[in-house]
């Protein structure tokens, strides 16, 4: 059965507690590496910089502690396997519902199960989708 490495699990540790309840859940099922769990201020202008977010500090999702926001990736990781990412989104997202979870994915932002319509992907990218509540 797969399981974390101790990187992974510290990345995850820092995440909120249902982000941690969903991914421990996954990774007895579908092997991944948590990429990144909370952000500081450095990390996320390097993020900024590199393109591999759109939004500055402190407004990412990943910038709370505890962070509503998780990066993972199907493990080994193969970037230019989007199709594994569908996968392991579909298998996570799935798992999120079960447990009564509302996530979001970077692959689908607007949540209406359409990937084509998704102007910026960030395919490793879940959150807590707060917004919804109240
Ligand atoms: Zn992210």
């Amino acid at each position: 059965m797969p399981h974390y490495s101790a990187r992974s699990a510290a990345r995850l540790n820092a995440c909120h507690p249902d982000i941690r309840k969903i991914f421990e859940t996954v990774i007895a099922h579908f092997d991944h590496t948590i990429l990144c769990g909370h952000r500081g201020r450095e990390q996320q202008d390097k993020a900024f910089r590199t393109r591999r977010t759109k939004v500055q500090y402190p407004d990412s999702k990943h910038n709370s502690l505890p962070s509503l926001a998780v990066d993972a990736a199907p493990y080994p990781v193969n970037w230019n396997d989007r199709e594994r990412f569908h996968l392991f989104a579909g298998f996570v997202l799935g798992t999120a519902r079960a447990m009564g979870v509302d996530l979001r994915w970077g692959g689908d932002w607007d949540q209406d199960t359409e990937v084509a319509d998704n102007g910026f992907d960030d395919l490793p990218h879940f959150e807590l989708n707060l917004e919804k509540d109240t």
